[in-house]
């Protein structure tokens, strides 16, 4: 085995800015003042505040400290299931700071505006013709942002047909967003079971859909990373009751350039830009939840949205039926920019490549650590495949232990506890971005933890070793958090 990237290495202990400031330190200096001294009765009050006094080197290390205290994707391997922790390349972010951009302010007239209001209709097409839908909005700020817009537009879309539903079928493979954005528009959610190759079928579905139901909610891959093949007769039995069905599109880092999310008869789906299209899930910045309608349901997409007119872009909130504004201005703008950039370096024919190489990744670690943790659902995955600790429970080693040690190895742990039809989920998703050499090392260090669960179970139990903090009590950190450091 070559060496992992685990290591207990020069990591600093850092105590609070407070701690650190000695009176008379200063992080500046300038010349001596020529002019009395005259204060504002707020800034007396601000200067009241108890601020320590710091140099800028105590600053400039204590937040470069704290800063390697961090893990990402620009560290290591984040196989973070249902998140496609991804590398992000920096040509993206690089476009997205372009001054052009973000200087750009959002009340500036169209006018002066063309060129960031050609992105977002050239964007828009972009998202359609990937996923195979009509139209798209772009306001939604994530995925569950997206899902709430894709319900009221359900709701809207009833409503123009004379009737209200009060239900949506949610199946059990379902990500928690889905039932809260679909309570949130006040339907109740009817949930339903996947069968033992993890998927629906059409029967389950025919059994509760009825004219009472609005439609389903589906993901595809679903959460436990695998294809709703049965898809396209679920979506006619749903049509036939006069349902509309609604796709969580978060997983589409599978099926880019693949999958027509239309023609399977999908009307609304949601992408998660901040997953899919370079920008990391969970990057401490705004996300974007764009929403892909098919035709007959564009008239509800929210507004202002970009159309062109005489050769020129405007915003338009000429759309009576549209279920209004979800977001202040236009959505989150940079997070767009990077897709763009993403989409227009990569092409149709690397986005699929990404894509097959995600679904390659995925289930080469399948297949490689069959023997090793258990398998839940023994078939070809998508972009992430899941585990269980069913062979750790003999030496009482949970899913928890595995991934506090998968740290001293230097691997960011995969999801666990999720989804919660699988018990003890260990949830993997490599990404395309991994190349075979990380992949094979995360294989081996899960390899060496099954070992050391038969041979050594008690060193897991206390693991991680070489972090900052070691095995937490996580009962009490959630109960009693102490924000003070
Ligand atoms: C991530 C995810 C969501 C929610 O997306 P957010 O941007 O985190 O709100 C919804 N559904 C699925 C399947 C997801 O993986």
């Amino acid at each position: 085995m070559k060496a992992s990237p685990g290591t207990t290495g020069l990591i600093l202990n850092e105590p609070l800015l407070w701690e650190i400031g000695q009176k008379g330190r200063s992080g500046f200096s300038l010349p001596r003042r020529d002019v009395e001294f005259y204060a504002s009765p707020e800034e007396m009050s601000a200067n009241r505040l108890d601020f320590p006094d710091l140099s800028e080197m105590d600053v400039i290390r204590h937040y470069t400290r704290l800063s390697q205290w961090n893990f990402g994707v620009d560290t290591g391997m984040y196989p973070l299931g249902s998140c496609t922790m991804k590398y992000n390349p920096k040509i993206n972010e690089k476009m997205a700071s372009l001054p052009g951009f973000t200087e750009a302010h959002p009340l500036l007239p169209s006018d002066l505006s063309q060129g960031i209001l050609r992105l977002m209709l050239e964007l828009e097409r972009f998202l359609s013709a990937i996923t195979g839908m009509d139209a798209v909005t772009l306001q939604p700020a994530a995925g569950a942002h997206g899902e709430l817009a894709g319900m009221l537009i359900f709701y809207a879309y009833h409503e123009s047909k004379g009737g209200h539903r009060s239900k949506i079928i949610i199946p059990d493979t379902a990500h928690g967003t889905n039932p809260a954005s679909a309570a949130l528009c006040g339907y109740r959610p009817v949930s339903v079971k996947s069968n033992e190759m993890g998927v629906l079928t059409p029967e389950t579905i025919a059994t509760v859909m009825d004219e009472d139901t609005a439609g389903i909610m589906l993901t595809n891959p679903n959460t436990l990373g695998l294809f709703e093949e049965n898809i396209k007769q679920i979506t006619a039995i749903v049509h036939k009751k006069g349902g509309l069905v609604y796709g969580d599109g978060a997983n589409m880092n599978a099926v880019m350039g693949i999958v027509d999310m239309g023609a399977a008869g999908i009307d609304v789906l949601h992408l998660n830009l901040h997953k899919t299209f370079s920008t990391p899930h969970g990057g401490g910045g705004p996300g974007s939840g764009p929403v892909c309608v098919k035709k007959h349901l564009e008239p509800f997409l929210p507004v202002p949205r970009v159309v062109e007119e005489n050769g020129k872009y405007v915003l338009s909130e000429n759309f009576s039926d549209s279920i209004g504004k979800l977001h202040a201005f236009y959505g989150n703008i940079g997070v767009m920019i990077k897709a763009y950039s993403y989409i227009l370096s990569m092409g149709p024919e690397n986005l699929k490549k990404a894509s097959q190489l995600a679904v390659l990744n995925a289930n080469y670690i399948k297949d490689r650590l069959k023997g090793v943790f258990h398998l839940a659902y023994d078939r070809p995955c998508m972009h992430e495949c899941v585990f269980s600790d069913k062979f750790q429970e003999a030496d009482k080693i949970t899913t928890l232990d595995i991934a506090k040690r998968l740290m001293d190895y230097g691997f960011h742990p995969p999801t666990i506890y999720f989804p919660l039809v699988v018990h003890g989920a260990l949830m993997i998703e490599p990404t395309e971005t991994e190349s075979k050499d990380t992949i094979d090392l995360f294989i081996e260090a899960c390899q060496a933890i099954a070992k050391e669960a038969t041979e050594n179970p008690d060193v897991l139990r206390k693991a991680p070793y070489h972090s900052k903090l070691k095995r937490l009590d996580e009962t009490a950190a959630a109960r009693k958090p102490c924000l003070a450091g």
